[in-house]
């Protein structure tokens, strides 16, 4: 018998401060990944602070600077299908709905989406070593089964991914993480939210025990008329990725102006070299070019046995997001492009 104490927070400063003095503490917001790890046997609270209370965390509001502001509280499925995110920021409405089951993406939040934990097998089994959730006990994936596993930015500590697919696509609009603390406020671009495993990998992100997601920021460009995610995965829904790519890209006299591609399922972060995506700029929209930014990207790239199709995978993967990146009605499934 698990015993633990519930609190409801009704303002963040309660719930920051419910936390503050108790490492096995937790906030809980839909409960869809902390309440199977811990009927899993991998968490154990003993204290659990409801924030569905929070209603400040639970709008969507736009910017001053022409942003939106997606609150922490916000389901994925409001999220998905709220009119200004599907106008101006298709991508992310893409990368949430290629995501888990309808009835998932309704309890889920946009919070509890970044602090998911990975689906690697051997987290996932108690009885098993695992660095992140037994750190110095060891990794087996890496001569074990690693089908799922990272081909890029992985330690001798840890070859897990981060399995979220919202998150994919928040790395492409280059989002910004509005968190709360006991001293105050603070923002972390995406890019430094995630973390590579390292020698630490019971770490999954840069957020403090004790800190509250409030919001998620999107800047004004949401890549709305060339944008495309694809998500490769062994069965067609309620799988996690094997690999995605979240591509946007801005046109000037039928050259790219700007581009963005993030990768998921590859690494223990979303993944992005920014000089592949320097590359594109001038370039055509082609094949050719979207294969030499592929090739950048997995330059590093390395495989452990099992995971070894990922390499290629992702390599077209990127290749054919880019050129269903020109026409995101291609999307619809039967009209994709062929290479
Ligand atoms: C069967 C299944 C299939 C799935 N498939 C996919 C998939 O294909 N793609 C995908 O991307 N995801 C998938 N998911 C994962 C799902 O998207 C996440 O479980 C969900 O987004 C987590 O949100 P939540 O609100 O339920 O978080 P919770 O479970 O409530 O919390 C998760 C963690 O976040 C912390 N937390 C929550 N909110 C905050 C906050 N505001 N500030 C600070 N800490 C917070 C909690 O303390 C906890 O540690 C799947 C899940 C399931 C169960």
């Amino acid at each position: 018998m698990n015993n633990f104490k519930y609190l409801k927070a009704d303002t963040p400063a309660a719930a920051i401060a419910a936390v503050a003095d108790n490492a096995a503490s937790n906030f809980v917001a839909g409960g869809t990944n902390l309440i199977d790890l811990w009927k899993y046997d991998l968490t154990h609270p003993d204290r659990l602070v409801d924030i569905n209370g929070l209603s400040e965390l639970k709008t969507i509001t736009e910017l001053p600077d022409g942003g939106l502001r997606l609150g922490a509280l916000v389901s994925n499925a409001a999220t998905a299908h709220h009119a200004i995110v599907r106008e101006r920021y298709p991508l992310l409405s893409r990368a949430i709905l290629a995501g888990a089951t309808a009835q998932i993406r309704n309890s889920a939040t946009n919070g509890g989406n970044l602090l998911q934990r990975t689906r690697c097998y051997y987290f996932y089994d108690a009885a098993s070593p695992c660095n992140k959730r037994n750190p110095g006990s060891g990794c087996p994936a890496i001569e074990g089964h690693n089908r799922l596993h990272a081909i890029l930015g992985y330690s001798q500590k840890c070859i897990a991914v981060f399995p979220s697919d919202m998150c994919v696509a928040l790395a492409a609009l280059e989002a910004v993480v509005q968190v709360a603390g006991p001293d105050g406020s603070r923002e972390i671009s995406f890019s430094d939210f995630h973390r590579l495993p390292g020698d630490h990998p019971e770490r999954d992100n840069t957020l403090q025990p004790n800190e509250l997601i409030t919001s998620i920021d999107l800047p004004p460009t949401g890549f709305a008329p060339h944008h495309s995610y694809l998500k490769l995965r062994d069965r067609n829904s309620y799988a996690f990725a094997l690999v995605s790519v979240a591509t946007g890209f801005e046109l000037e006299n039928k050259t790219i102006k700007r581009a963005r591609i993030a990768l998921g399922g590859v690494a223990h972060q979303p993944w992005r070299v920014s000089a592949a995506e320097d590359l594109l700029v001038g370039k055509a929209p082609t094949a050719q070019s979207f294969g030499q930014a592929a090739g950048i990207i997995l330059a590093n790239a390395k495989g452990f046995g099992h995971n070894d199709f990922k390499i290629e995978l992702a390599r077209r993967a990127i290749i054919r997001n880019g050129l269903m990146a020109l026409n995101p009605s291609s999307q619809r499934p039967g009209a994709q492009p062929s290479l």
